[in-house]
């Protein structure tokens, strides 16, 4: 179906774009809506290429929109499945201490626990057995709020909506120039024009550039990072229960290797966080265009120059499957590495400021006729349902200006 006028216009079928096109429906009234996508289906990039945690908002600097809005995201995506009948299932995290080093940051997650309002236990070495059977370690944390979502099942229940409420998903249509006038804007897309008086870009791993497109100016750009899964075979499955997670360096976006039963069972170990040299590369090959912009990217050089002992030893891990077990061990002595199999990787979308810095929190800008989204790395699955909130009213106030 082709519907080559709109009121609003969302660019990105991923979880942030759907959930936006929603609030949008809701919020502000208006049913008019569609979301186009280059792919043939939803939810193809990050939102179904994750690790299908509901996070609780425990890693996060009290105050910032990543603490506020997963929070709250939690919320409403669980009482979402509850009443889509979706998979969910609140099932808690152990983050063990392994190492002496690493209690200082326990307490540092504990006292972020509370400032978040995130429900944990604090567990002591003989503890850790009572939530995982087969963990070991110094200390750790139970994090009760946390659990596991079927992402692209809610990716798929927005859609149907969208569209029930008199929306519109069109799939096949990547977006490869944007014209904005005073009056709206007009997409030329791969599966034909598009204009719309509003433009959302939630374009995930290409919203850097479609941006650019919409003439916004920003001080950010996307840089990919690849994260490698494993499986855990059966019966080495069994030896996790739920979801058991490294004490995470709160300097650093990521959250190192875990393990985690997902909603349909399987139990995956990962995911790395290596430099990616395509932003949609999952086998690997780089992408020339992608490739280019990272060697003459002067903002990733000084990260390097930061952070190359991480990325070196992430790199290196993110190649071998012994690596990561011996990490893996540290949590879960039983574990070995011929219980693991590779399994299908993801690649975040992380944005970069031109000083080099990680952009650690969501951030949005707004240009002329769009909002955009420039920043929705983890926890933004979680989290989709709340960042949509703050999405629709950007635009609501727009209408204003
Ligand atoms: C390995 C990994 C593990 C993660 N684990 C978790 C987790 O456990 N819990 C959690 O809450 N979050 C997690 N995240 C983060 C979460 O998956 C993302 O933050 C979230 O899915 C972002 O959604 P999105 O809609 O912004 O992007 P996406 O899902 O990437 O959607 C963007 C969409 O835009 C489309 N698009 C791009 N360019 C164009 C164009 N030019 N024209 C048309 N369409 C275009 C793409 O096809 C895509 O469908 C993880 C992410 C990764 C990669």
């Amino acid at each position: 179906m082709t519907r080559p006028e709109t009121t609003v216009v969302v660019v990105g079928a991923g979880l942030v774009g759907l959930a936006s096109a929603r609030a949008v429906q809701q919020r502000l009234g208006i049913s008019d809506v569609v979301v186009i996508d280059k792919e043939a289906t939803p939810a193809l990039h990050q939102s179904g290429r994750n690790s299908g945690v509901t996070h609780s908002g425990i890693a996060y600097a009290p105050g910032s929109g990543k603490a506020r809005l997963a929070v709250r995201g939690r919320a409403l995506i669980e009482d979402y499945c509850r009443e889509r009948e979706l998979g969910h299932r609140r099932c808690g995290k152990l983050i063990v201490a392994t190492r002496p080093g690493e209690l200082p940051a326990l307490d540092e997650l504990a006292r972020r626990a509370d400032a978040n309002g995130v429900r944990i236990e604090r567990l002591r070495d003989v503890e850790l057995r009572r939530v995982e059977p087969h963990a070991a370690g110094l200390a750790g944390l139970h994090v009760l709020d946390t659990g596991v979502a079927d992402f692209p099942a809610v990716a798929r229940s927005l859609a149907d909506e969208l569209v029930d409420a008199g929306g519109a998903v069109l799939t096949g249509h990547e977006v490869r120039n944007v014209v904005v006038a005073h009056d709206g804007v007009r997409l030329e897309t791969a599966g034909g024009p598009v204009r719309a008086d509003w433009l959302i870009n939630c374009a995930g791993l290409q919203s850097d550039r479609l941006a650019a497109m919409c003439g916004a100016r920003t001080d950010v750009h996307i840089v990919p990072f690849r994260g490698d899964y494993l499986q855990v075979r059966p019966p080495a499955a069994d030896l996790v229960r739920a979801l058991i997670y490294p004490v995470p360096d709160v300097r650093w976006p990521f959250l190192g290797v875990h393990l985690t039963r997902s909603i349909g069972g399987a139990v995956h170990a990962g995911p790395t966080a290596v430099l990616s040299l395509g932003r949609e590369a999952y086998d690997r090959r780089p992408v020339a265009r992608d490739a280019v912009e990272l060697l003459r990217d002067r903002a990733l050089w000084r990260l390097a120059r930061r952070y190359w002992r991480t990325g070196l030893a992430e790199a290196v891990r993110s190649r071998s499957t012994a690596r990561v077990a011996d990490e893996l061990r540290r949590m879960v002595p039983e574990l070995d590495a011929t219980c693991l199999q590779p399994t299908a990787p993801g690649i975040r979308a992380q944005a970069l400021r031109s000083d080099g810095q990680l952009v650690d929190d969501f951030a949005f800008a707004s240009s002329p006729r769009c909002v955009h989204v420039l920043n929705a790395p983890s926890p933004a699955a979680t989290a989709s349902l709340a960042i949509a909130e703050v999405i629709a009213d950007r635009l609501g106030a727009a209408f204003g200006d």
